[in-house]
């Protein structure tokens, strides 16, 4: 499923990341034009809102995903 995020996403819009250019356009074929429901920077925005998803959150840190929610959903 492509995601519906890419107008707002950071990591989509942006060209380089970490000057590691063939990471992430398979991150982004991977994530972004194969199956987003996977991504954890999809994940935080739809629990949080997208401006509260960090710039340097990559799809694949799903290991980060339940320790952001915990501490956005916390804040007020
Ligand atoms: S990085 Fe994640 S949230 Fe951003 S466009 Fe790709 S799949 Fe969507």
């Amino acid at each position: 499923m492509e995601c519906e995020q890419k107008a707002v996403c950071s990591f989509y819009k942006t060209e380089e990341v970490l000057d590691q250019p063939c990471i992430v356009e398979k991150l982004k074929s991977i994530y972004c034009e194969g199956n987003s429901l996977l991504c954890a920077r999809r994940r935080v925005a739809h629990a949080l809102g997208h401006d509260l998803v960090p710039v340097d959150l990559h799809p694949d840190h799903t290991h980060l995903v339940h320790e952001l929610l915990t501490a956005g959903l916390h804040e007020d």
